[in-house]
């Protein structure tokens, strides 16, 4: 197994209450640069980082300042996105679930559009705009029916899933978007899963929106924008060898298969790929448990500071950082009273001792935002490399 291991300021971590989660901010910016790099490659493509992946205000921020939108499923994540610098222009809202007052406040602050999930939908936007007196931007989400290679509960396009509108229902939906006084249809959207690395099931939704945009213009409708949502995977196994993902292919595949018409602007919603890479989450060794099976390395993290390994038995890669002995295999657990608390098992890592401070990596994505206080448990702190400077 490789053993190389990242970069870290272990002293700064020494001093500080574990766990805790640490951004490497400099990571977070090459990425924010990489992408950019491969967008421009294309006229009018815009990216609206997905907030749920990570809400970290000090994360949000630099996001903003690099000039990139934002992407909210919910009212508390505009309101972040706002704080955080996003402006109301390059914010989108998408969500199966709207409450009226996420509604009023995308409309009072004047969002780019609303990802529109339902008829049922539509109707309660036209009510709220109409009362409001102003007019609400709708794109219709699209259910592709596309699978994604990846965990079954984090695929999003199939049929049987709870988002989006069937394409057969997307005209009868685009006719009633343009008969309402209050809505203006803007565009359509998909997003079908996330930790996509296969090419090809980008390839399939491409494939999928060329056809409908055929359907569409067949009928003279217009569509301005094509959001073709997030998904890019990142490598668990590798964050020291891969730690910005592979961009240039992802944008490649969109420049080739999809066919844009003129004036029409591609939007992207990526989450996981922006920040998974610059987050560890950082704890520290509690005890070294034998027992007749096996050999513990119990730690001070829980699943209630990162689920991803409960939840979707994710991998991800796990360092001693202050430990140069020979290599030993762990079961590495947490303390919280649930046995699907378990980070990795039978996982092999330089000898703990008590105090060690352990490194599991590739958690910057759908980790502290996930956060619960469960057992009455402190939420951890998230540090940038600014931070522990
Ligand atoms: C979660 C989500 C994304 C981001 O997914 P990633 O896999 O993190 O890139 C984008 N769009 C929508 C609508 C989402 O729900």
């Amino acid at each position: 197994m490789c053993c190389m291991k990242g970069t870290f300021p272990t002293e700064k971590f020494r001093g500080t209450k574990t766990p805790f989660y640490y951004y490497d901010t400099d990571l977070l910016r090459r990425t924010l640069e990489t992408i950019k790099t491969e967008m421009d490659k294309q006229p009018d493509c815009h990216l609206h980082y997905a907030v749920k992946a990570n809400a970290n205000p000090k994360v949000l921020r630099i996001i903003s300042q690099a000039g990139f939108g934002a992407d909210c499923v919910s009212g508390g994540e505009m309101k972040a996105a706002l704080a955080a610098g996003f402006p109301a222009e390059k914010i989108v809202y998408a969500g199966v679930g709207k409450s009226d007052w996420e509604i009023e406040l995308g409309l009072e602050r004047g969002i780019a559009y609303f990802n529109v999930e339902s008829s049922a939908e539509l109707e309660v936007i036209q009510e709220i705009a109409c009362r409001m007196n102003t007019t609400a931007r709708i794109s219709l989400r699209i259910n592709p029916n596309v699978g994604a290679h990846t965990h079954a509960h984090i695929t999003t396009g199939l049929s049987e899933n709870k988002f989006g509108i069937s394409m057969d229902e997307m005209h009868q939906v685009i006719e009633m978007a343009q008969s309402l006084t209050n809505i203006e249809f803007v565009g359509l959207h998909f997003h079908i899963g996330s930790q996509i690395l296969d090419m090809n099931d980008f390839v399939a939704l491409c494939n999928r929106v060329n056809e409908l945009q055929t359907q569409l213009e067949r009928q003279h409708i217009v569509v301005k924008n094509i959001n073709v949502g997030g998904g890019l995977g990142i490598d668990y196994q590798h964050p020291n060898e891969m730690p910005i993902p592979n961009f240039a292919d992802y944008f490649r595949t969109y420049r080739k298969h999809l066919s844009l018409r003129p004036g029409q602007q591609l939007h992207f919603e990526l989450g996981r790929a922006v920040v998974g890479q610059c987050g560890t989450l950082v704890t520290k060794v509690l005890y070294v448990k034998q027992t007749s099976l096996k050999l513990f390395a119990i730690v001070d993290a829980g699943m209630t500071d990162l689920i991803r390994p409960a939840l979707y038995q994710a991998y991800h890669h796990i360092e001693n950082l202050t430990s140069e002995e020979p290599l030993q295999k762990y079961d590495v657990v947490g303390p919280i009273c649930e046995s699907s608390d378990v980070f990795a098992k039978a996982y092999e890592m330089n000898a703990c001792r008590r105090g060690d401070l352990i490194a599991i990596r590739s958690a910057g994505a759908y980790g502290e935002i996930m956060a619960s206080q469960y057992n009455c448990r402190e939420l951890p702190v998230g540090y940038t490399t600014e931070d522990l400077a």
